[in-house]
């Protein structure tokens, strides 16, 4: 049997073809499945009864399953969701002034390996499928009053989304999709270590916005944060974020995580300034958030001012992001698939 959730609307139409049904009933089935989010095909009124026993014989619907969340005192939500192979991922609800954002994880685990992160330290397991994905959303909507609705999507949880491209692709159209759970473009991020070449392949073939966690200006000190910087170094990196911003004529976010000693210096801010010329952009500045373990400590409140200022005075819009959720470990760069019992 397979999850109807794993199938686009383009998949449901065929699949209604080879079972000798109307395909332009596709669109109905997509809209409860992913606009309503119903849990049984008997609640798909409009549909023949027919139908309804055809799809119960060949499909099912899941159902997340939310094994544990924990509040920050500032109001970020983690929740802990087991999958049907019993692995477990993590995603964030994030409240702000004007926004409530979910963070959405791709991977169980992550193969990328970044030094200052909890996820990668666990090693990668495997890619989500859609359905996975997208009960994320399901999943957190739970846990929200009927007057409160989530505002925002960032893929940015657990594993880099552009190396599991197809499902997130998929993802997006529904996410974006007007029958689907219907979410504008503008409000929906991707967020990614640096997959160069699939960078190129977003701008062309989707309108979200896009992130990229960068956090060094030089090779050396990207190499020994980000192993990924390897394959696509900084040049390669920046070339495909010039194409993307041509493409789509819009902004990309920049994330920036400093370190003390490592990336906030000075000259690592001066460097920032001539690598990102050209690229229409803002700067995420984020103060490393201490982990268990780790040589990284976060940077000075002066050296994230001079940082600061040095980007501002160059025209750059560079915003200081406070983590959220750090007492529960839901910060960037915190996610394990694990919640404390
Ligand atoms: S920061 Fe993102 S890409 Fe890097 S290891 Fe963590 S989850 Fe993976």
């Amino acid at each position: 049997m397979q999850n109807i959730k794993d199938l686009t609307l383009q998949d449901i139409g065929q699949r209604l073809t080879s079972l000798g049904e109307k395909p332009y009933k596709a669109l109905q089935i997509f809209v409860w499945a992913f606009n309503k989010g119903i849990s049984s095909f008997d609640d798909m009124t409009d549909l023949p009864k027919g139908l309804r026993e055809r799809l119960k014989e060949n499909f099912y619907i899941s159902q997340p399953k939310i094994i544990a969340t924990e509040k920050s005192k500032d109001g970020t939500k983690k929740l802990l969701l087991e999958l049907e192979d019993k692995n477990c991922i993590e995603c964030v609800l994030i409240p702000e002034e004007d926004r409530l954002t979910l963070c959405i994880s791709s991977q169980v685990g992550c193969p990328l390996d970044c030094g200052f992160c909890m996820t990668g330290r666990g090693g990668f397991v495997r890619n989500l499928k859609l359905s996975e994905i997208i009960d994320q959303v399901f999943a957190a909507k739970t846990l929200l009053p009927a007057d409160q609705k989530i505002t925002n999507l960032v893929i940015m949880g657990m594993g880099e989304p552009l190396l599991n491209y197809k499902e997130v692709v998929k993802f997006l159209n529904i996410a974006t999709h007007q029958k689907g759970l219907g979410f504008a473009p503008k409000r929906v991020t991707v967020s990614t270590a640096g997959i160069a070449p699939m960078i190129e392949r977003l701008g062309k073939e989707i309108k979200v916005n896009l992130a990229v966690s960068l956090n060094a200006t030089t090779d050396d000190v990207r190499n020994r944060l980000m192993p990924i910087n390897k394959k696509y170094p900084l040049k390669i990196l920046l070339d495909a974020c010039k194409k993307y911003s041509a493409v789509r004529n819009r902004h990309i976010t920049f994330e920036y995580i400093l370190m003390q000693g490592m990336n906030d210096s000075i000259e690592d801010a001066k460097r920032l300034v001539k690598l990102l010329k050209g690229i229409r952009c803002k700067i995420n500045l984020i103060p490393f958030n201490p982990l268990p373990n780790t040589k990284f400590k976060r940077p000075s409140d002066n050296a994230l001012s001079i940082f600061q200022k040095m980007l501002l005075d160059s025209n750059y819009v560079a915003i200081i992001r406070a983590s959220k959720g750090e007492d529960i470990s839901a910060a960037c760069g915190q996610l394990k698939g694990k919640l404390k019992r």
